[in-house]
This record gives structure tokens, C-alpha cells and sequence, in this order.
């Protein structure tokens, strides 16, 4: 119904519009002038759920860039914007009226400007074609809008950007469909045919995305993360798909040789940073450490870790135990009277453990710790399966109760952000030999291929400039 409403509106106000790519009328009418005022408008609540990624000269490039392909689109006169999100996940995707985003999470898997380019042209082929104005739906608007509790950083943090980015991506672009992926794809080629960029870069980013996604699952299990899936691009087909050979193809090299840029572009990655910037906190050797909130947790060593936007969730080995730690805000009430308002009519023991007063709840069940620090409630809460679980966790979640500290200065050292570093390859260097004493630890081999393009196999050639992670 407010769909339906939403449209009617649009008839109304604006009549016919033209479509800029095919020439005929759009089944969706928006005026340009509308189309830009929607741009605008959820511009706006873009900016404010995810954080702009700080870095001048980066932004720079990338507009630079973007430009570039833009003034050979098919709306060359449209005010493009491109802007590089703080963000670890995957991705890129634009709004309506020439506002295009891109993630530093897929920006440290690219290698060459060229690719850059491949991922800029296809959002420009998403704003020329109007595929945002003809999908837009009353469903896809109120999804941006909407706010995410987050229990781990009370008030506004990262995480809730992090949350809602899934959903505007998922609205924005796997609401695409794949047709209008594959048209994006194929203005995308018109456009890099029009520059001096080879078209075949979107063959090639589509692989890479496609090996960071494959490993993805394995890093994150390592890390006590949650996967990263990418949203819509590329997503609607794998590279081995005919019709986009064909599209790609057809778009023809005007230009020989094709500029690749795989300096240039590493030059403007140095010192970006890369996967967690540490607002969710970070995990390392299952000890989990949180910059902002000032806490550190030694988890048990063979359990499982899951840090999600709103909780850390630590699982025993079969299952049979698990602990999960929360944050919220402090209430005004003392610790054990909020502790007994958690459990009523269960004692509550207070304990000091590293100089911190820490309520417990201990039943058969469960056994649990509240702790108060500055404005901050943490919660770690433990559950057992049965009673065996019982009798053979209740020590190690024990251990993890009376771990909880405030950050150490050297601690505080240890969760600064990693940062890709542009480094030029000696004779003989091997990905396995410059994984050793990675901050990025068993993973460090893998890492490093996919984010320079030579996953599985791969080696970097002598003088070849590439990307380590410090
Ligand atoms: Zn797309």
C-alpha cells in the first residue's frame, strides 16, 4: 500500500522521465531534480551510520578516479560524489542522483587503479541506468533509516554503522536483482573502454572477490569474528558467466596499451588501515581486548570465539558450555541490587578480583559476573549444558571471570589497528617468508595472497611492489 502510494506520489509530481541510458521512459518517474533531492536525503543518513574514512589523499584519488569514468558515462553532466567508508565489509554500491561508495574493507583487496575503476564504473552504471530511482520501494527507504541497539559500545559506535551498512547494502543492491548487475557490469566496461582502463579489470576484480569470499569463512573462525559477506556486488554472477564475458567484450579497447596503475593505486593504499580498527575490540590468542571500553578478558583457550556487534560469545569445545559478555549502560542502583534484581531470590557473593568488585551468581545452570566500571555495566554470563558440563567447565569459567581487567598500557599498545605498508619484493621473497611474525599470525599467508591477487599460488617477483600488513 505505501508502495503503492509512493508511486502514485511520484506519477503525480513529476509525469514522464526519460531513461538516460536507453533513451525510452522509465516505468518508476522521477525527475532528475527529484532523483538528486532522494540522493541527497539518504546522502545523509549514509554519513551518518558509517564513518567517513579520514584520510584527504585517499579520498582524493578515489574521486579522481571516479571522475574520470563519470565524464564517460552515459550522464556526464551529473555531479558525482565518491566516498571511501570506514568500513571492513566488502563492499561498494551508490545512490540515486550520483553518490557512490566505496568500502577501505574491499580498497586493500584491489591491486591496480584500473580494478578501482572496474568497481567505480559499475556503481556509475547502477546512477546512469537509474536502477535506484526505478527500484526504489517504500521497504528499501525505511530500512536505511533504521537504528540498532548495540550493547557492546552504549550510545552510537561503529558497530550500529556496521549493522545497518548490511541492511542499506542489501536493500540498495542485492535489491538489484541480477539483470541490472549484468547491465551495471556492461556500462561499467563502456566506461573503462572510453578511458584508458582495460575492461578486462572487471573480469578480474570479480575473481579476487570471489577468493576473499571462499577464504573468508576459515579467517573469520580464527579470529572470533563473524564473517564478512558482501552485499550485491558482482554477487548475481560468478566470473565464469558467458553473458558478462560477452558484455565486457563487446565494450571493445579503444585504447592500447591499457593503463593498469598497480603502482599508483599501492602508493594511495600505504597506511591504510586494515580489518578491524578496534571499535568492536579485537581478538588475539582468544584474549579479547577493547580500546574503548578499557577491558581485557582471557577466554578459555580451545573455546570458540564470536565477536558480533552486540556480544562475544565464547563456546566450549562439544558445545556444552558457553560465556557471553555484554556491556550496557550503568544503572543508577548499587551492583548488588542490580545483580539481585537479575536473579532474585539467588545469593549474591561479592568478590574483589583485580581490584574490581565483581557480583556472582552461582547456580547449577549458570554462573555469572557483574561487574560496574566508570559509566559501563559488564555482564559475563555463563551457562552450562548439564551437569557434567558442570562439573567439568566450572573451573575455566571461573578463570575467565577472574581475568576481566582494565587495560594495561602495553595492552593498550597491542590493539592499535593493523596497516597495509607498500613494500617492494626482494629476489627470492615468498609469501610464507614474509608471513613470519605477522601481527596477522597463522593467518598472515593467506592474507597476504588474497590482498595481492595471487591467491593460491602466487608469489611476488623480485622488484614487484606489494602489500604486507603491519
Ligand atoms: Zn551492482
Amino acid at each position: 500500500m505505501r508502495l503503492y502510494l509512493f508511486c502514485l506520489a511520484l506519477i503525480l509530481l513529476s509525469g514522464c522521465a526519460q531513461n538516460p541510458v536507453t533513451g525510452q521512459s522509465d516505468f518508476v518517474m522521477m525527475s532528475e531534480s527529484q532523483e538528486m533531492a532522494l540522493g541527497r536525503q539518504e546522502d545523509e543518513k549514509i554519513r551518518k551510520q558509517y564513518k567517513v574514512y579520514d584520510s584527504l589523499a585517499l579520498q582524493d584519488y578515489v574521486n579522481r578516479v571516479g571522475q574520470k569514468i563519470a565524464r564517460q558515462s552515459h550522464r556526464p553532466n551529473l555531479q558525482y560524489h565518491f566516498t571511501v567508508l570506514d568500513s571492513t565489509e566488502i563492499n561498494a554500491f551508490a545512490l540515486p542522483g550520483g553518490y557512490v561508495y566505496i568500502t577501505r574493507g574491499i580498497l586493500a583487496y584491489l591491486n591496480s587503479e584500473a580494478e578501482l575503476a572496474a568497481v567505480l564504473g559499475h556503481e556509475i552504471g547502477h546512477v546512469t541506468a537509474r536502477h535506484g530511482v526505478r527500484q526504489q520501494s517504500a521497504s528499501q527507504a525505511t530500512n536505511i533509516g533504521i537504528n540498532i541497539a548495540s550493547l557492546l559500545i552504549p550510545g552510537v559506535g561503529s558497530t550500529v554503522a556496521q549493522k545497518v551498512s548490511g541492511m542499506v547494502s542489501g536493500a540498495l543492491l542485492s535489491g538489484y536483482g541480477r539483470e541490472h548487475e549484468l547491465e551495471a557490469d556492461r556500462l561499467g566496461a563502456v566506461y573503462l573502454s572510453r578511458t584508458d582502463y582495460d575492461p578486462q579489470a572487471i573480469i578480474k576484480v570479480i575473481g579476487v572477490l570471489k577468493n576473499q569470499e571462499l577464504k573468508d569463512a576459515e579467517l573469520a573462525k580464527q579470529e572470533g569474528r563473524e564473517p564478512r559477506h558482501y552485499h550485491g556486488l558482482f554477487e548475481t554472477h560468478p566470473d565464469n558467466d558467458t553473458r558478462l564475458q560477452q558484455a565486457v567484450s563487446a565494450a571493445g579497447n579503444n585504447t592500447q596499451p591499457h593503463f593498469a596503475g598497480h603502482d599508483e593505486y599501492l602508493a594511495a593504499l600505504d597506511g591504510l588501515v586494515f580489518n578491524d580498527n578496534g571499535d568492536q575490540g579485537i581478538v588475539r590468542n582468544n584474549q579479547f581486548y577493547h580500546g574503548k571500553l578499557a577491558i581485557a578478558v582471557q577466554f578459555p583457550e580451545t573455546w570458540q570465539l564470536h565477536n558480533s556487534q552486540n556480544t562475544l560469545l565464547a563456546i566450549s569445545p562439544q558445545g556444552e558450555a558457553q560465556l557471553q559478555l555484554k556491556a550496557e549502560p550503568r544503572p543508577r542502583e548499587s551492583l548488588n541490587e542490580y545483580a539481585q534484581r537479575l536473579a532474585a531470590n539467588v545469593p549474591i557473593h561479592t568478590i574483589i578480583s583485580n581490584g574490581l568488585p565483581v557480583a556472582l551468581i552461582d547456580t547449577p545452570e549458570s554462573l555469572s559476573g557483574i561487574i560496574f566500571l566508570d559509566k559501563n555495566t559488564f555482564i559475563l554470563q555463563g551457562r552450562y549444558k548439564n551437569r557434567d558440563a558442570l562439573i567439568k567447565y566450572r573451573t575455566a569459567m571461573m578463570d575467565t571471570l577472574h581475568s576481566f581487567h582494565m587495560l594495561s598500557n602495553e595492552e593498550h599498545r597491542q590493539i592499535k589497528p593493523l596497516t597495509l605498508r607498500i613494500f617492494t619484493a626482494r629476489k627470492n621473497d615468498s609469501y610464507a617468508w614474509l608471513a613470519q611474525n605477522s601481527p596477522l599470525g597463522k593467518s598472515a599467508e593467506t592474507y597476504l595472497r588474497l590482498i595481492n591477487g595471487q591467491y593460491p599460488k602466487g608469489e611476488p617477483a623480485a622488484g614487484e611492489r606489494i602489500k604486507l600488513v603491519e
